[in-house]
């Protein structure tokens, strides 16, 4: 089935079975003379059930239903030619157009998607939504069909139903990250897989708590390290898209700041780096795979500790909270995960806080990143009692 209307209308010709034609009688679809319709797994996510399907008589071209979304159900993404309104009857929901932010929808909303926005909406995470939704249709469609909203975009939407703020006010500091602490793990883990939408979202995830343009771009370019340059480069592209995006909605996002100084040269630069590197690893660097090849670790204290380590213009507990996003998003890097979970913790981060991160990552619905972060932590643990 192409379209969400579609089916709605086909059920509902079944129903009343006049379309073609204008009568001049009223027409009543009496309740309950309508099967439950479930919606197409071709284009929602999770358990949806449409009900009460209806449809004017030509030449009227209007339509829809009242559609029920379980907690963790949406929609696939989709524009609707002639634009749509959503008006929520029950429970708790999420609509979000395409390079902005998520935005949580409540009964008595009235939600209007102008015409060819690529958008969705579904429930949240924990709690069920119910909406009627109407679309005029242009040629016989009303809505058009694209991909589905990914796990990881979905579950960073939904991030923010995690904590509540009452339960982390509660908490002393150092035993929560912040809100912009939070953003970063999840940015990590979209860009190290590719996924834009994903990335889009945890970025206005990162940006409306305060993150600055310095600071994420920061996260993305340190990350083409453990990533490479093809999704660094990309994710900078995604960014500037979200700020042009931001901007055009009036958002002001705080520039940020360049590095204090310049990275030093020379052996200065090796210097700072085996410091940094030193630092961060809790000893010097040593192993057999640097012995057989120098050069790697030459490159990693000139460049990744060096050069990218002395920017100040982001803090090492972001830089570690990055790179376990990025790693624990990335299939094979167990042992470099296991490392960056110590580094966090040498870097001030507490087991609380990583527990957290591993939990926001297990939100993400893939479940091999929240597994993989969790067992690296907990070897983490391990390696530093014993
Ligand atoms: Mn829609």
């Amino acid at each position: 089935m192409k379209t969400l209307i579609a089916p709605l209308v086909a059920l509902s010709l079944m129903a009343s079975e006049v379309d073609a034609e204008e009568t001049k009688q009223i027409r009543i679809t009496p309740s309950g003379t309508q099967a439950s319709l479930k919606g197409p797994a071709e284009n929602f996510t999770g358990n949806v059930q449409v009900d009460g399907l209806f449809k004017g008589s030509a030449p009227a071209r209007v339509g829809g239903g009242t559609v029920t979304f379980e907690p963790g159900a949406r929609t696939a993404w989709h524009t609707h030619p002639l634009g749509q309104t959503l008006i929520v009857t029950a429970g708790v929901g999420y609509v979000q157009q395409e390079g902005g932010p998520r935005q949580e929808i409540r009964p008595g909303d009235i939600v209007w998607i102008p015409p060819n926005v690529r958008h969705w909406h579904g429930a949240t995470a924990r709690t069920g939504m119910i909406h009627i939704a109407i679309a005029e249709a242009e040629n016989g469609t009303a809505v058009a069909w694209a991909e589905k909203v990914t796990d990881i975009a979905y579950g960073v939407a939904a991030q923010d139903t995690l904590v509540s703020p009452a339960t982390k006010n509660s908490l002393p500091s150092s035993e929560t990250l912040s809100t912009k602490q939070r953003a970063v793990p999840l940015i990590a883990a979209a860009m190290a897989v590719s996924d834009m939408s994903a990335l889009s979202s945890a970025l206005n995830l990162g940006l409306d708590a305060g993150l600055t343009v310095s600071e994420v771009k920061e996260v993305l370019v340190q990350l083409y390290a453990y990533t490479g340059f093809p999704r660094s480069l990309n994710a900078l592209s995604e960014l500037m898209k979200v700020l042009e995006a931001r901007q055009q909605r009036g958002i002001q996002d705080a520039p940020g700041r360049e590095p204090s100084h310049p990275a030093p040269t020379g052996q200065n630069l090796i210097a700072a780096g085996k410091a940094n590197q030193t630092q961060i690893s809790g000893g010097p660097v040593r192993g057999p795979v640097f012995d057989f090849a120098p050069v790697i670790n030459q490159y990693l204290q000139a460049h990744l500790f060096g050069d990218i380590f002395e920017r100040d213009n982001l803090d090492w507990q972001s830089r570690e909270l990055a790179t376990v996003g990025a790693l624990a998003a990335t299939p094979g890097a167990d042992l470099q995960l296991r490392s960056h979970m110590l580094a966090s913790m040498r870097v001030g981060l507490s087991e609380a806080q990583l527990r957290e991160v591993t939990k926001l990552l297990s939100s993400l619905d893939d479940p091999t990143v929240g597994e993989r972060a969790s067992a690296a932590l907990n070897q983490a643990l391990t390696l530093q009692g014993g």
